[in-house]
Order: structure tokens, then C-alpha cells, then sequence
């Protein structure tokens, strides 16, 4: 079969991969050049265990509409352009599909294991073992025993060079990759494997009667038998013409890349959970922090006062920050649906067109499962996990 995808992010490369697998014949489009998108600006992370989200209460995220609490914030104007998405996101309440998107991210877990060691892991930065940090010990302990990583005591975690921080639990077998390596050893595989690739232009969709009879790319027509849209934040744009909206907002955050001169400052890659900051050494030359849960649309400007937050925050607890050089900053935007969970499946009231996005903050992560439900939609419907695939449709946010 002839599959277009749109969108080259880390979804569309795993939907690509897997379709390309299966004996189809792939074109991937992206609009931008492979160094622009969210998936290049993350931290990196492959942990399940990370998807519930940290304790917030209703007075936090109030609060958060009025000016940034902490790594969050919510403008007014967002939620008066989107009440549906809002009033949709209060009434499944947060946490409520926490064991879902575990459960999702074990499998993908299992997949990148397949992945790693059918394509090669070389040049991607791959460290076994990721830890969360608690400044509160007693709450490092609670979530040890809940999500069942193993707890650290505080000495243990400044031994790995980090400070004032009192408790951490320790995610053995979950992994840490260097985001641009591992989409660009992603896109030359998938080079090597035939899939055809079309950059640097916007691609749109047209369709009638129920189905997507071309896309358009440069002027010019890709005609397909299915078409995949893994937009990323962008989806529902490219989804609105053929009368479909799903309700998908991007949640920006901040990434900045520091250069290091000594060979260690960050002894394991580690999300700081009381800030919602992720710090990593990739490499003894790069050191990545992440930070800020920011809904308020498509706005790259990100003040001084935010990025000294992040600074302060990060160099407050990791040994050594001060030294580091800050070399690049960029801004990903995660595609969030108000129920938390993806969007993965058939385009409702359309035969032959299909969505992957809505992985929000676990994009990373949950690609290659999003990808493997793709591939087992279009192609071998009794392959397909069911109860994933009714989980995941996405004719549930119309
Ligand atoms: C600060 C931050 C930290 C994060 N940390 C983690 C983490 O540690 N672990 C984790 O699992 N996830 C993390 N995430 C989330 C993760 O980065 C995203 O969920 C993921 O990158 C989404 O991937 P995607 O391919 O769906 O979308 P994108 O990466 O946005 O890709 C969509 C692509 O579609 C292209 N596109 C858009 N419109 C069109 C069009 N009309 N035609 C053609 N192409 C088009 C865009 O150019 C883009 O390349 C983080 C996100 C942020 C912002």
C-alpha cells in the first residue's frame, strides 16, 4: 500500500518505521528541515514510570491561570479561546488514565529495546537508569513503594552530585537519548530503508465523499492509498479541512543546552519533581535542562525572568552548574488532549485517513507504540490490540 505521512517528528518517524516494516511503500513529509521540531527540543526521557503528573491541586492550577506557578501556567486568553478543551480536561480530572500511559510506555519500552537492538543504539547518547529527585523524603518513599522504583536516601543522591535534595527514587531500566541524535539516526535509517522523504514545505490534505484523495506538497500532488497525520501540536490544523477538530493544545517548554569543560557534573540523568525540571549529561561535553508546563499557544518568546527561573532552580540543587556555559536555547511545544491521553487511529468519518499525536508530555516515549497501532491499523486490522486501539480512537474527542 501507498502510506503519506505528515509530520517527520519522533511520531511520524515511528509510525514510518513500522509501516516501512510491514512492506509498505512510505513518503514522509515535514514542513520544517529535521533540527526544527519538539522532538528535538525535550529532555530526552523514556520513563514510563514519569507519566503521572505531580501532585497539583485545584488552588495550583487556578491559580496558574493568573500568572506562572511554578513551571506552569495557563493564560486566560488560552482558556477563553478553548473552554470546550478546559471544561473536558476538569471533567476527566488529572491522573485519571495514569495507569494507561504506563502500561503504553512499558510496551514502548519493550519496543525501543527491539528497535535498539535490530537498528543499532550507536551516537544516540543511550544511558541506562533515570532518577526522580525529592526535596521531601517522606514523598520520594510514597512513590517508591507506589510506582516501584527503588528509593535513594539523600546521602545516595549527593553522592551522584546533586544537593539539598532529600530523597530520590531510582528507575533502573528506563533510559535517557540525546533528542536531535536519535531523530537524525531515525530519519538515515529510514533513508536506508527506502522511505522517501520530503522536507522543508507545509503539505496539506485533500479529500471528499469520506476519504483523502491526494496530498499536496509544493504545488505538486502525492497521491497515496492511506495518509497518516503526525503533525505534532499542528495536527488539528491539518485535520480542519477535512472536517474533523480534535481537541489538541500545545503546552510549550524550554530547553537549554549548556557546554561542559569536565567530564561529569550530572551523575544521572534525573527529573528535579518539586520544579518539573529534567537535567542530563548526554555526553562529557553537554549537559541538557528542560523546564515549564506553558499553555498559551504558539508564542516562542520566553522572558528573562522565566529562563533565570529555570537557572536558579537547576543550579540550586546540581553540584557544579555554575561552571557550565549556556551554548543553545529552544522551545518544544507538547500536543495535549484534555483526557491525557493520545489520539492514535482511524480519522472519524474517514476511510483511509489516520491521526497519531496527543502524546503530550510522553512523546518520546510512547512514538514507537503509537506507530506499532498505525501499522497494524492500515495494514493487518487482526493484529491490532483492540482494547488499545478503542482506548487510544479518536473519534472519542470530536
Ligand atoms: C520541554 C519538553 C520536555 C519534554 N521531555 C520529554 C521527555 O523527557 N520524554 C518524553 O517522552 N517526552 C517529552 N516531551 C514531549 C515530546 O517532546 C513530544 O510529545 C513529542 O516530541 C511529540 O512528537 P510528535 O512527533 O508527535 O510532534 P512534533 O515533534 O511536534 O512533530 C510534528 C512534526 O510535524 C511537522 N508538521 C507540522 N505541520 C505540518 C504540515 N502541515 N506538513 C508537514 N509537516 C508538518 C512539524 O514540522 C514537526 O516536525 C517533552 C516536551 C517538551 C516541550
Amino acid at each position: 500500500m501507498r502510506v503519506v505521512i505528515l509530520g517527520g517528528g519522533i511520531t511520524g518517524l515511528f509510525v514510518s518505521y513500522y509501516l516501512r516494516k510491514d512492506g509498505h511503500d512510505v513518503t514522509l513529509i515535514d514542513k520544517k528541515t529535521e533540527t526544527s521540531s519538539t522532538s528535538i527540543h525535550n529532555a530526552g526521557f523514556l520513563t514510563p514510570s514519569f507519566a503521572p503528573s505531580p501532585p497539583l491541586s485545584i488552588m495550583k492550577v487556578a491559580s496558574a491561570i493568573f500568572r506562572p506557578s511554578g513551571a506552569l501556567y495557563i493564560s486566560l486568553r488560552e482558556v477563553a479561546k478553548n473552554p470546550g478543551w478546559f471544561l473536558r480536561a476538569v471533567r476527566t480530572g488529572i491522573g485519571s488514565h495514569e495507569r494507561d500511559v504506563v502500561d503504553m510506555g512499558k510496551r514502548s519500552l519493550a519496543l525501543y529495546g527491539r528497535f535498539f537492538r535490530d537498528e543499532g543504539a550507536e551516537d544516540i547518547d543511550l544511558q541506562r537508569g533515570v532518577i526522580g529527585l525529592y526535596r521531601d523524603e517522606a514523598e520520594a518513599r510514597t512513590v517508591a513503594e507506589e510506582v516501584g522504583g527503588d528509593f535513594l536516601r539523600g546521602a545516595e543522591v549527593d553522592a551522584l552530585g546533586f544537593r539539598d535534595l532529600r530523597g530520590g527514587v531510582y528507575f533502573r531500566d528506563e533510559l535517557s537519548i540525546n533528542p536531535p541524535k536519535l531523530v537524525s539516526f531515525l530519519r538515515s535509517s529510514l533513508e536506508h530503508m527506502g522511505v522517501r522523504m520530503r522536507s522543508s514545505k507545509e503539505a496539506e490534505l485533500k479529500g471528499d465523499k469520506g476519504r483523502v484523495e491526494r496530498a499536496v506538497f509544493d504545488g505538486l500532488p502525492i497521491e497515496g492509498d492511506a495518509f497518516v497525520v503526525a503533525a505534532g501540536s499542528k495536527s488539528a490544523e491539518v485535520l480542519r479541512p477535512l472536517g474533523y477538530r480534535p481537541r489538541l493544545l500545545p503546552a510549550r517548554g524550554l530547553v537549554m543546552i549548556f557546554e561542559s569543560d569536565a567530564p561529569r557534573v550530572v551523575g544521572r540523568p534525573a527529573l528535579l519533581e518539586d520544579y518539573g525540571i529534567a537535567v542530563v549529561q548526554h555526553n562529557p561535553r553537554t549537559v541538557r535542562v528542560t523546564g515549564f508546563f506553558e499553555m498559551k499557544g504558539f508564542d516562542a518568546g520566553f522572558g528573562e525572568r522565566r529562563k533565570r527561573w529555570l537557572r536558579e532552580a537547576t543550579m540550586k540543587h546540581v553540584g557544579g552548574f555554575e561552571r557550565l556555559r549556556l551554548a543553545e536555547v529552544g522551545v518544544g511545544y507538547r500536543p495535549c488532549t484534555p483526557d491525557q491521553l493520545p489520539l492514535v487511529g482511524r480519522v472519524p468519518a474517514m476511510s483511509n485517513c489516520f491521526v497519531a499525536a496527543g502524546t503530550c508530555r510522553l512523546g518520546m516515549t510512547l512514538a514507537p507504540v503509537a506507530g506499532h497501532l498505525i501499522s497494524s491499523l492500515i495494514g493487518d486490522e487482526h493484529e491490532t490490540n483492540e482494547g488499545l486501539a478503542k482506548l487510544l480512537d479518536p473519534a472519542r474527542l470530536k
